[in-house]
């Protein structure tokens, strides 16, 4: 990276998202080998960068992934997999969220793995390959028992049959089959079992049609550190490739860093007198006199407003209470009698290793998952890639 980035970088930004490179490759590395097995093999690894990468950017978190050795990213739509293309990924990338009517020829013409979850899915896919003259690589999604997408297993005899069919015409390839679980961050859940048991059923089926996938791939993170018996061909892990726990109080220390860093620079500080009562409906009031702080973002960069008078963050080497309403711009925090400076840094959240709260925290706090809290926040906040293993910076505007 080039000086000038570095130090434009340098400049402080009134609030941002600071995003570790390095955390993500060393994430992927460590899923690999939380699910090797004890020969030394284990599934492929899909790195899941559906959703803006969680909310720390596709297209970078794509690049760290595949650099560490991610064989596959998974996205949800059509979009999000030729946005990885136009960034200029090569390796292979499956999505698995479309309505009837899209377009399927730029994802096809893309090598794209799509998903089929119906016949009439199923036909709409074969029929943009026709148009092209290409074979388009198709995974079928079964059902299994989270009843939201894919073929209920009374269907499946048909979808395998016609997929099969599709296949001898030569504009389908079926490439993978796959399904989703519904209680994996529950290890002892028996839903575990029973979509495992309807899975292999559901192989066996494709298999007596005729169909030769490459990949069949059930678990998300939680099951790819808590149940080898999801794992078949492959892992697809979104979550704890950001560095957080896929399953708060079920897994051990997994080892994972947080990505994401979110900070702002405290915008003003002052003393206010016993009885001062704070913000939007003055849902708080000083007790003693005490110093108070003004962080520069809000709701509006998706911040959680349920988080007012409850959480916390990091600033002047301590844990800082928020005091009243969060509110659409800012908020405000509690310094108490210690000494702070508009231009100081206050970390929102962030690895954990420094004091600061994490996104974990942040989610308990107003009753949601981690994946909620750090997928959700943006809006105005700057977006900075770092790498901790180069010091390399750039700004979101530079990629
Ligand atoms: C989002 C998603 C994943 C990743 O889930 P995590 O819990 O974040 O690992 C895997 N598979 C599908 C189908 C998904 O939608």
């Amino acid at each position: 990276m080039s000086g000038e980035r570095a130090s434009a970088a340098a400049v402080p930004h009134r609030a941002e998202i600071v995003v570790d490179l390095a955390a993500i490759r060393h994430n992927v590395r460590r899923l690999r080998a939380l699910t090797r097995t004890p020969d030394g093999g284990g599934p492929l690894m899909m790195t899941v960068v559906k959703a803006d990468g969680y909310g720390h950017g596709m297209v970078p978190v794509a690049r760290a992934a595949r650099e560490a050795g991610a064989d596959w990213l998974g996205v949800a739509t059509l979009d999000e997999a030729v946005a990885l293309r136009d960034g200029h990924d090569r390796g292979r990338v499956l999505c698995w969220m479309a309505v009837p009517g899209e377009e399927y020829a730029p994802a096809i013409e893309r090598d794209i793995d799509v998903s089929a979850y119906s016949l009439a899915q199923l036909a709409e896919i074969e029929q943009a390959a026709v148009e092209q003259g290409t074979t388009a690589r198709v995974q079928l999604k079964v059902d299994t028992g989270l009843s939201r997408g894919g073929c209920l297993p009374v269907d499946w005899p048909a979808l395998v049959d016609a997929a099969r069919s599709a296949e001898e015409r030569g504009a389908v390839r079926i490439t993978g089959l796959w399904s989703h679980l519904a209680c994996a961050d529950d290890p002892a859940h028996p839903a575990n079992d029973e979509q495992e048991r309807v899975f292999l059923d559901a192989i066996e089926a494709a298999r007596g049609a005729g169909l030769r996938p490459e990949v069949r791939h059930l678990a998300n993170s939680a099951a790819a550190v808590l149940r080898p018996s999801s794992h078949f061909d492959m892992v697809r892990v979104g979550i704890a490739s950001y560095g957080l726990d896929p399953a708060p109080g079920a897994t051990g220390d997994l080892g994972l860093v947080p990505a994401m860093t979110v900070r702002a620079t405290l915008a003003m500080v002052k003393r206010v007198e016993a009885g001062a009562s704070v913000s939007y409906g003055h849902r708080w009031t000083a007790p003693a006199p005490t110093t108070l702080g003004l962080v520069p973002a809000g709701y509006a960069e998706g911040l959680p407003r349920a988080a007012s008078n409850r959480g916390n963050v990091w600033a002047a080497g301590s844990r800082r209470p928020i005091r009243g309403t969060l509110c659409m711009d800012q908020f405000v925090i509690d310094l108490g009698d210690d000494t702070a400076a508009a231009g100081d840094t206050v970390e929102i959240f962030g690895t954990g290793h420094d004091g600061a709260p994490t996104a974990q925290e942040w989610a308990e706090v107003v009753d949601t998952i981690n994946y909620e809290i750090v997928t959700r926040v943006g809006g105005r906040l700057a977006r900075v890639h770092v790498d901790s293993e180069t010091a390399a910076t750039a700004r979101e505007d530079d990629q």
